[in-house]
């Protein structure tokens, strides 16, 4: 195991144990965000219940955010830098791909702000694109 993905964990606050590198190490591998079953495969013959354990714990962390991309499926996907406990800054727009069926971050494109009407609070913000991605476009 890498000490950079090791360096990622104990920065964020994180006890780095096996599958707790394991389960980064397949996130930083990825170029869109991944599903539950998708981690479980990449990582058998691990128990699904402490991925999704570890997942958690990456959330609260801040080192991954979960997307609800409309497909009913929960994605993953690893946070900016900035991100921190209980403390998600990277409000960004993600991206569904209709062709590939990939769902990608798209950092740098950040959620406009939404006037909301006097006495609603929000408390979670999701826009989700779908379309066409570069790589299915051509
Ligand atoms: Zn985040
Ligand atoms: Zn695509
Ligand atoms: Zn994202």
């Amino acid at each position: 195991m890498n000490a950079r993905t090791e360096q990622k964990l104990i920065l964020k606050k994180i006890n780095p144990t096996a599958m707790r590198l394991l389960v980064l190490d397949l996130l930083l591998k990825q170029t869109s965000a991944i599903s539950l079953t998708d981690i479980e495969k990449g990582l058998e013959p691990s128990d699904r219940t402490t991925i999704y354990r570890t997942l958690k714990t990456f959330e609260e962390k801040g080192l991954t955010h979960v997307i609800d991309d409309g497909t009913g499926t929960p994605k993953y996907a690893l946070c900016a830098e900035e991100c921190g406990d209980h403390e998600h800054h990277d409000l960004h727009v993600h991206f569904y791909c209709t062709s590939c069926k990939e769902t990608f971050c798209l950092p740098n494109s950040k959620i406009p702000d939404v006037i909301l009407p006097g006495g609603f609070i929000s408390t979670e913000m999701n826009l989700v694109v779908k379309g066409v991605c570069d790589k299915c476009a051509d």
